[in-house]
């Protein structure tokens, strides 16, 4: 079972991710983690994508469906996975789909996160300042921004037109708050999933 924490850059997603996979009892699988600690080892791969991500840009898709499934193949995930950031655009979206159905898994619901564009902007200077992630400055959001608009948020249509429930939630608020909102809807799937 796969559940889809979705949104634009500094929603809450990985931060939304880590107590929902928690109630879950699944692995928190997020892409762009996945690629930061290649870069952080210094692997073929981290070298290839670092450039990428610190100008904002999308890592392709072919790299990505590929990250994707061999993290699915790992034992940890045999009952399923949170993820976050993953899939960014309908080509993903559509490997998505075909892998989940050779496994014979299903797509239990897609949390959109919902967030004005200035208060993103507020929250990834924010992190920058904190984390120093190479793209959380003014440019690389911009460019972000663009790709979500773009190449992301189209995968919300194409899922509600392959007839995979999505949920659009607010994500302003305290963490504890949106938590509980998202843990409604996650709970409401599961249940209505075992009856
Ligand atoms: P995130 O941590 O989800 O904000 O991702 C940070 C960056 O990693 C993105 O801006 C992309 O450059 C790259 N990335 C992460 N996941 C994906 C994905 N599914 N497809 C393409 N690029 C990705």
């Amino acid at each position: 079972m796969i559940t889809i924490i979705f949104g634009p850059p500094g929603s809450g997603k990985g931060t939304q991710a880590k107590y929902v996979s928690e109630l879950l009892s699944v692995p928190h699988v997020s892409t762009g983690e996945i690629l930061r600690r290649e870069i952080a080892a210094g692997t073929e791969l981290g070298k290839a994508v670092a450039p990428i991500m610190s100008s904002g840009a999308l890592v392709s898709d072919e790299l990505m469906v590929k990250v994707l499934e061999s993290r699915l193949s790992q034992p940890d995930a045999a009952r399923g996975a949170l993820l976050d950031g993953f899939p960014r655009t309908v080509a993903q979206a559509e490997a998505l789909l075909a892998m989940l159905k050779a496994r014979g898994w299903n797509i239990a619901s897609v949390i959109s996160l919902d967030v004005k564009d200035e208060e993103l902007k507020k929250r990834i200077l924010r992190r920058g300042a904190e984390e120093g992630r190479s793209d959380d400055n003014a440019e690389a959001f911009e460019k972000r921004m663009e790709e979500y608009r773009q190449g992301t948020a189209p995968v919300l249509d194409y899922f509600a037109k392959a007839g995979v429930w999505v949920t659009t939630i607010n994500g302003v608020g305290p963490v504890e708050t949106i938590t509980q909102r998202i843990a409604g809807i996650v709970g409401a799937t599961r249940d209505g999933m075992a009856s």
